[in-house]
């Protein structure tokens, strides 16, 4: 039976009245396949390079076990990550990507009517995750240099407010919070209400004044970290994220986790991953030059192009964001447009990078 047939049957079932107020989460469109150029999927932030042979090679090892459940506990991978951050173990969370993370922090802290503060616009499953526990998001818009205004953020704390999401970088948008103004904001948030640091896109930032969110973490026990395996290891179709938090606030998330959520072959590929750092770190690297070159060349097109610490160009063009995704398209390009809003296109594949940049300049030089 497919979707629409279904909702024609009637039912007495009775769902949460907050379901009626979770948004759809609208996932990056595959790139529709042609026949006369190879077609492009930059719409998710993914990772254009294929698994490394290494990473392979556990996965398919791995793949014999499947019949077992995984460790419930993730202690190998929880091991490795505690020795590389320099932190205590029991202060490791992890989960089915750092979304799935997200999730699990909330069903920690929030009850219906409790309020999440972040930066709108910023990652679209943030009021997803937080409309799902019946929470309210508090948004505060960025400034115009589509960055966060955390003296906003701060001056929307109330006595609801449980959670402070920090993206940073911000997707969609790109700029990077400095440590500066992150280590200021964290010491005025009071105690009792949990800071979130989304760190996704960490591996990309260059910029200088970087925050140190783990450090930052380690000295206010309402800090937690949020990282993930799916943008610079390239492992977001295996699900694996996780935590950095006080060893109280990772003890919740392990509670409020999926049972076995995080699979054998994930915590073993995630493993493989860190042991591979160096060779995905050239992959990182070259990615960061590529979005400082697709920039540069925006920029002299004449397009407002904020900062980028990540993997994706943010393109600010408000009622233009449909048609010039429907341009992108034309192109072979599936990039994903906010409507209204503007449009993030990922950096991928050099010849993705200079497709984007042409039809970005036909589409200036249109009538
Ligand atoms: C991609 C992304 C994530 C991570 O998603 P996973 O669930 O780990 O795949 C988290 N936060 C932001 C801001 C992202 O863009």
């Amino acid at each position: 039976m497919t979707l629409d047939e279904e909702s024609t049957q009637t039912t007495a079932v009775r769902l949460r009245a907050a379901l009626t107020r979770v948004p759809a989460y609208k996932a990056g469109k595959p790139a529709a396949p042609r026949t006369d150029l190879t077609a492009y999927k930059i719409s998710s932030n993914e990772n254009p390079y294929p698994p490394l042979p290494s990473v392979l090679d556990v996965v398919r090892e791995t793949a014999t076990e499947m019949n077992r459940y995984p460790d419930m506990a993730v202690t190998d991978l929880t091991g490795r990550l505690a020795e590389a951050l320099d932190v205590a173990p029991e202060c490791i969370a992890t989960g089915t990507g750092s979304v799935g993370v997200l999730g699990q922090i909330i069903a920690a802290t929030c009850d219906p009517g409790d309020e999440v503060v972040h930066a709108w616009r910023s990652f679209e499953a943030y009021p997803i995750v937080v409309a799902l526990a019946g929470a309210e998001s508090v948004l505060v818009g960025l400034d115009d240099q589509q960055r966060h205004r955390l003296d906003a953020m701060h001056a929307a704390i109330t006595d609801r407010t449980r959670v402070v999401i920090v993206c940073t970088p911000n997707n969609p948008t790109g700029p990077g919070v400095t440590h500066t103004e992150l280590a200021r904001f964290v010491e005025r948030v009071p105690e009792h209400i949990l800071v979130v640091i989304d760190e996704a896109y960490v591996e990309f930032v260059t910029m200088d004044d970087a925050p140190d969110a783990v450090g930052l973490q380690r000295a206010h026990p309402n800090v937690v970290v949020l990282r993930t395996f799916s943008k610079a290891y390239g492992l977001a179709g295996l699900r694996v994220g996780y935590a950095v938090g006080s060893p109280l606030v990772a003890e919740a998330l392990r509670k409020t986790a999926v049972p076995f959520g995080v699979s054998t072959i994930a915590q073993r590929a995630a493993i493989a991953s860190l042991d591979a750092f160096d060779e995905l770190e050239v992959r990182v690297k070259d990615l960061v030059a590529e979005r400082e070159r697709v920039v540069a060349a925006l920029r002299d097109q004449g397009w407002e192009i904020p900062d980028s610490q990540a993997n994706f160009v943010w393109f600010p063009i408000g009622e233009d964001a449909l048609p010039f995704a429907a341009a992108c398209a034309d192109a072979g390009l599936s990039v994903r447009p906010f409507e209204g809003d503007g449009v993030r296109v990922t950096i991928a594949e050099t010849e993705a990078n200079d497709r984007l940049v042409e039809v970005a300049g036909q589409f200036r030089s249109r009538p």
